[in-house]
């Protein structure tokens, strides 16, 4: 039995595999397996709905356990964008650099909990049985006054957690993986693996 990921990006799945290296089991992206994850087609209305979408297209394809991911950003002062439109929030052309600059102008003059925000993640696992498994992770923050840092990628820089006075991206990576949504949720996804990988192999 193998493991696939529905995702192109390595860094979701060195995450993945570090949690799960005990278990000594082949972790392989959808990329590794011949599937293109462009042709995936995320046209649901929910972080949930997109994460299945992802896990479905590869459980189609392949006989094995599946893990789909997906991701954003909430913000109050927003209305909850950018939401589910996180990675293409002014067009999948604008830079990172212009979408956070664009965050922080319309937040202008809102201060502390006015500009509360955070990041979700929901994880959906399927299993060769039929069987689905949903997670999900959430991290609070706000909407830092300024773009700060230099670690992280996407919203990192305008994350701020005020309980460290620092952006995302100047608490960095490994901080990061101990505290993120995205951990939060891929700890709960590995330890049902784990269970099912226990109750099935007996
Ligand atoms: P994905 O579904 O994990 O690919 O995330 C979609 C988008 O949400 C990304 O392109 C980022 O813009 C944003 N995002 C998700 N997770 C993070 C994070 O940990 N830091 C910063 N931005 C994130």
């Amino acid at each position: 039995m193998r493991i696939v990921m529905a995702t192109g990006n390595p860094g979701k799945l060195t995450e993945f595999k570090k949690l799960l290296e005990d278990l000594d089991m082949e972790i392989l992206t959808m990329r590794e397996i011949g599937l293109n994850p462009g042709d995936i087609v995320e046209d649901g209305t929910t972080f949930e709905e997109n994460a299945r979408k992802k896990a479905e297209f590869v459980g189609a394809k392949e006989d094995t356990i599946v893990i789909a991911d997906d991701s954003g950003l909430e913000i109050d002062a927003l209305g909850g964008e950018p939401g589910i439109y996180s990675a293409r929030y002014l067009g999948e052309d604008t830079p990172q650099s212009v979408v956070n600059a664009t965050v922080v102008k319309k937040l202008e003059g809102l201060h502390g909990e006015e500009r509360a925000c955070r990041f979700h993640t929901f994880m959906v696992v399927l299993f060769p049985d039929g069987e689905e498994y949903v997670s999900q992770g959430t991290l609070e923050g706000q909407i830092s006054e300024e773009v700060r840092g230099e670690g992280g990628f996407g919203y990192d820089p305008v994350f701020y957690m005020p309980a460290y006075g620092l952006t995302m991206a100047e608490l960095g990576t490994d901080f990061k993986n101990t505290v993120s949504h995205r951990s939060i949720a891929t700890k709960k996804a590995a330890e049902k693996i784990r269970e099912w990988l226990d109750t099935h192999s007996k």
